[in-house]
């Protein structure tokens, strides 16, 4: 499958393996469901890892870099991020021996599984990319935003709204002193 980063577990060297490759938006958008597809797009994705294993436990550490493609909260025209970030995964058989029932540690909460012979790197990176994108994008700190009123992206155009609404506002405001 196009959209799958498969390791086998059990080719696994013992001195580790090192995995680096570069992705893009197909890769990504394919990774979801049709509902869950995320609203940005990702230009490319940097991954370098290095997977260890001690008997049937896997270790990934890894960093990635990428550029995003997405909406600014203010103005909704598009912008470039950067995202990136390291990773540490732990993960084992998802299969637990039967008879033992013992509480989990708290450090083993920390511990993913994975089940047969093979480990997707797939959904780890899409998920340390959905992880790094701030929830609040903006093109730039001094960004102006919309006009509230006419829906003009005010860092390119001005619009007459903000004089307009000020006439209004003395207008009700001379209203009031004459009532009063
Ligand atoms: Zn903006
Ligand atoms: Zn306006």
């Amino acid at each position: 499958m196009a959209n799958s980063l498969k390791i086998n577990v059990f080719l696994i060297p013992e001195e580790g393996q090192h995995f680096v490759f570069s992705e893009g938006d197909a890769w990504f958008k394919g990774c979801f469901k049709e509902d869950e597809i995320p609203d940005f797009s990702l230009d490319k994705v940097d991954v370098s890892c290095l997977i260890t294993k001690t008997f049937s436990t896997v270790f990934i550490k890894g960093s990635f870099s990428a550029l995003i493609d997405v909406c600014c909260s203010r103005c909704l025209e598009n912008t470039k991020l950067t995202i990136g970030s390291d990773f540490v995964y732990t993960l084992m058989p998802a299969k637990t021996e039967a008879g033992k029932d013992i509480a989990l540690k708290p450090e083993e909460l920390e511990i993913s599984h994975y089940s047969g012979d093979f480990i997707d790197l797939t959904p780890i990176i899409c998920e340390q990319i959905i992880l790094q994108i701030p929830i609040k994008v903006l093109c730039s700190e001094e960004c102006k935003g919309l006009c509230q009123q006419c829906g003009a992206n005010l860092n390119v155009s001005s619009c007459k709204c903000s004089s307009n609404s000020l006439d209004n506002r003395m207008a009700v405001l001379k209203n009031f002193i004459v009532k009063n």
